[in-house]
């Protein structure tokens, strides 16, 4: 049985059950327990808030995690990172008083800069030479400068509006994270198993991320170049129509192109364009 730490709640909690709902794990829904087993795999969730999570699994009691890369960084766990899971985006940023010029990292010497983040902050202050005080506290970061405790914060940031609400602007973007799958670096080869297991099914629910599958109609003369708009995994499926000179053009296309390849299809004279969820894609 591997233990996997997850969120008890929070930010990362409901992502990281549905990722492991959407690989076919289904954890045994006690809402209120602390540990919960898997009833078709061989993993049990331990249920923590995410300050403990990096050192659990670098101290072994949990063999892996679902943790924001900022934790890890932060406690400066001594742990594998496995996966990056695509969700629980965010950054570590510098920011101050909206109204002050800032011309660069000068602006911070000899000030005060409040965070819940000590470490990360005072391994960039050192790299970039500056010499800042850290006002260490747990919460509401945003509001100290407005009471008196810092002149500048070092917070999480995803899109700013907490920042601007509290008439600060963000000026340095330091750290990136999002969340990921960390492992005890001592896992035996069983473990091993489960974790690559793990890693296979967690690839193919991710590489169908932001994925559609489209499907049409396309008279057979128009075919050569509708695969040229349309680039498959290997090539696209054609099949023929009863009705002759038509057939039918199977492929996995990013959403974020999707509307202006339709354009282009229909402009070739393809009909009938079906465009479907994609849930898996293994490769
Ligand atoms: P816990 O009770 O488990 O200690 P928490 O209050 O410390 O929870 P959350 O606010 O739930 O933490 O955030 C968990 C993680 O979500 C963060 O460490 C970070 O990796 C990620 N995250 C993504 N966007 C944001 C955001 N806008 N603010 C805070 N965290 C974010
Ligand atoms: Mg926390």
């Amino acid at each position: 049985m591997l233990r996997i730490a997850l969120q008890s709640k929070g930010r990362l909690h409901d992502e990281s059950l549905s990722l492991l709902q959407s690989i076919g794990i289904r954890l045994d829904e006690q809402k209120r327990t602390f540990l919960s087993k898997a009833r078709n795999f061989d993993i049990e969730a331990l249920y923590m808030r995410d300050d403990d999570i990096p050192q659990l699994v670098a101290a072994g009691t949990a063999r892996l995690g679902i943790v924001g890369l900022n934790e890890v960084e932060e406690k400066g766990a001594d742990v594998d990172i496995a996966a990056r899971l695509g969700f629980g985006g965010c950054r570590i940023s510098l920011a101050i008083p909206k109204g002050d010029t800032y011309e660069g990292l000068d602006y911070f010497n000899g000030k005060r800069i409040a965070t819940s983040y000590p470490n990360i902050l005072s391994k960039f202050l050192k790299e970039n030479r500056i010499d800042a005080r850290i006002e260490v506290i747990t919460g509401s970061v945003e509001i100290a400068p407005a009471a008196g405790i810092s002149e500048a914060i070092f917070d999480i940031v995803s899109s700013g509006s907490t920042l601007v609400s509290n008439g600060l602007k963000e000026v340095e973007k330091v750290f990136e994270s999002e969340a990921v799958l960390i492992a005890n670096r001592t896992l035996d080869t069983g473990e091993r198993e489960i974790l690559d297991e793990l890693l296979f099914r967690t690839d193919s629910s991710l590489n169908s991320r932001g994925k559609k599958y489209i499907l049409m109609n396309i008279p057979t003369g128009s075919l050569d170049e509708a695969i040229r708009i349309l680039p498959a995994m290997r090539s696209p499926t054609v099949m023929p129509l009863a009705t002759e000179g038509w057939c039918s053009l199977h492929s996995v296309v990013d959403e974020s192109s999707l509307w202006e390849k339709v354009k282009l299809l229909k402009a070739i004279g393809a009909e009938g364009i079906l465009v479907v969820d994609l849930d898996k894609i293994i490769l």
